[in-house]
């Protein structure tokens, strides 16, 4: 914890107190050991010349004594030993007989601490510690806190006459201590702030160029200025990282003037090309009010020419219509065949202009936007049988089969158009009938299968010539036929499928259309009619009297024969089918 925020606040330090202290601290701990190891010796040395001056004064006051032992002259033993007086580093002193008996007792102040038998116990135990040993001296325990006693033996001609015990104060020797250690703090401190007032002054030396590197650096991101060079000052390793410095500053600022090029260049590219855009933009725009101009004036010629051509398919009608009633009127007269001839031949050509000219009057309503449909309720299968058979005997004609399928799910009465619708149907028809020379036609109609919403399908199917593939996109293009050499034999105006097409995107719905060039074509219309009344197309009435009643159903079209047996069984007769040639076999 203390580490972390020592390394804390190392961190946030500026590098120039960082060197101060770096230096400081290096110097204290380098003042420290010296002194310390300098102040240890001395004391060391001061205790060892002590110790050695207590054994000296030991030996000497010993020999002194050894007549005094030897004649037992106490008295002398202890003038000898109150000669200490002189020595006031001296405590106490005694001397001992071999058998431990007190001779001569010196105590420097006596009354003062402890008593004399006091001090004589100490030291005869201090001795008796000793005396298993032939030679006892050194250093012994102290008396009180600061004393160091020395023991010497007094012998004589190798005998052991008796002992001395000496005790010395060792207070001086404290006192050195502290002066000693008074005086390596006072110098401790000195060095110290020389050491700082020496690092503050040095430290620029190795701090200034980094601090100026630094400053630089900064100057330069700053404000963006790459010409900005620091200054060496130094050939040491900073010297080197300045120079390094410079040259990355010389690159950068190389590479800013290129691309202070590139900028401009392209700073003038975009101004040539916006000039540019904004030109053909303004012919662009000029173009669009041109184009915008042309296609009203378009719009507007293509609506006069509808309202044209509606007026005049308009004004041939009226005449027309009076020409047909009258070649009608004419049949009915008495007339030579050949007259005959010649006015059906003349009703059935006002007839043809009679399509053609309608076809015109629905295009161009419809182009002309005056086309609107009718919405009124109506019966989709009557509307269907009556259609199929305008065309029945057209067909018989060509010997075509015309069929017409209403399928179980063919709604009973529907909302929409029912004109518009016949007219789809009629065209798609008149197509079929048109474009097959053998076969059959067949129209079937129905719900769409699989798709909710119940949209009414009318498919138109016949056995012809077929489209090719390649033309099939363009049939519902107004006045475009697929095959100009075939058309020409049967005639028409190629507006038929246009106006179809029209009608049926107007009711919403879809057409499609399905062909193979001489196997046949199916047309494909999809109308999503309100139904009213869902009911099967194929009512039969009253069909309890028909209910179970057995029949077969002889034809040598299997179309045929399907439609009839589809409705009778729905009818609840028991159906049998089979083609007309069987039969004939039989027979
Ligand atoms: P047209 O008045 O020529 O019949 P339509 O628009 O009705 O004009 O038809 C365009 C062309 O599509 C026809 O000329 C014919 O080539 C082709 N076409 C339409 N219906 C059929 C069909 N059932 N079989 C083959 N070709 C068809």
């Amino acid at each position: 914890m203390r580490n972390g925020m020592i390394a804390q606040a190392l961190r946030r330090m500026n590098f120039t107190n960082k060197l101060t202290l770096l230096m400081v601290l290096t110097s204290m701990l380098v003042l420290l050991l010296a002194g310390s190891t300098f102040m240890a010796s001395q004391i060391f040395n001061r205790y060892d010349r002590m110790i050695a001056d207590l054994s000296t004064l030991c030996r000497v006051l010993g020999t002194n004594c050894i007549a005094a032992l030897t004649f037992q002259d106490q008295k002398a033993a202890q003038e000898t030993l109150d000669s200490l007086r002189q020595v006031p580093s001296i405590k106490a002193a005694a001397i001992f007989t071999g058998d431990l008996r007190a001779f001569a007792l010196y105590i420097q102040r006596p009354g003062k601490g402890l008593s004399k038998e006091q001090v004589l116990d100490h030291f005869r135990k201090e001795i008796k510690g000793w005396g298993n040993r032939k030679e006892f001296m050194g250093f012994l325990g102290a008396i009180g806190h600061n004393d160091v006693e020395w023991v010497e033996p007094i012998r004589f001609d190798g005998a052991r006459l008796g002992t001395i015990i000496m005790s010395r104060d060792l207070s001086s020797l404290y006192k050195d201590v502290l002066s000693f250690i008074l005086m390596s703090l006072f110098v401790f401190s000195l060095s110290v702030i020389l050491a700082y007032l020496i690092a503050r002054r040095l430290q620029p030396f190795i701090s200034a160029p980094v601090l100026g590197l630094a400053a630089s650096m900064k100057k330069v991101s700053s404000t963006k200025d790459f010409s900005i060079r620091a200054m060496r000052e130094t050939d040491d390793e900073i010297g080197g990282l300045i120079d390094g410095f410079n040259e990355m500053l010389n690159q950068i600022e190389l590479r800013e003037k290129e691309l202070e090029k590139h900028r401009k260049n392209l700073e003038l590219q975009v101004t040539f090309r916006t000039l540019e855009l904004s030109d053909t933009n303004k012919k662009l725009r000029e173009t669009v009010k041109m184009l915008h101009k042309a296609k009203k004036a378009a719009e507007a010629a293509s609506q006069a020419k509808s309202q044209f051509l509606a007026n005049m398919s308009h004004e041939i009608r009226t005449p027309l219509n009076g020409i047909l009633g009258m070649s009608e009127l004419l049949l009915t007269t008495k007339l030579s065949p050949k007259q005959r001839n010649l006015v059906e031949t003349a009703l059935s050509s006002g007839d043809a202009l009679l399509s053609i000219i309608n076809d015109i009057l629905d295009f161009s309503k419809i182009e002309a936007g005056r086309l609107e449909l009718k919405r009124q309720s109506f019966r989709l299968p009557d509307l269907v049988e009556d259609t199929a058979h305008l065309f029945a005997e057209g067909a018989q004609r060509k010997g075509l089969e015309l069929i017409c399928l209403l399928e179980d799910d063919c709604p009973h009465t529907v909302m929409g158009d029912p004109d518009r619708l016949r007219q789809i149907l009629m065209n798609l028809l008149g197509n079929a009938v048109k474009f097959t020379l053998q076969g059959e036609l067949c129209l079937k109609v129905g719900l769409e299968k699989g798709r909710p919403g119940g949209r009414v399908v009318f498919q138109v199917k016949d056995t012809g010539m077929g489209i090719h593939e390649d033309k099939i996109g363009l049939i519902f293009d107004p006045f475009s036929q697929a095959d100009s050499s075939t058309n020409r034999r049967f005639g028409g105006t190629g507006l038929g499928l246009a106006i179809v097409k029209e009608l049926v995107t107007m009711m919403q719905g879809d057409i499609a259309v399905e062909s193979l060039p001489g196997r046949g074509t199916t047309f494909r219309v999809a109308i999503p009619f309100e139904i009213l009344k869902e009911s099967s197309a194929m009512e039969p009435g009253d069909n309890a009297l028909l209910e179970g009643k057995k029949v077969v159903i002889i034809s040598d079209n299997p179309s045929n024969r399907e439609v009839f047996y589809r409705y009778l069984s729905h009818w609840g007769l028991v159906c049998n089918e089979a083609p007309a040639n069987h039969f004939q076999e039989l027979d």
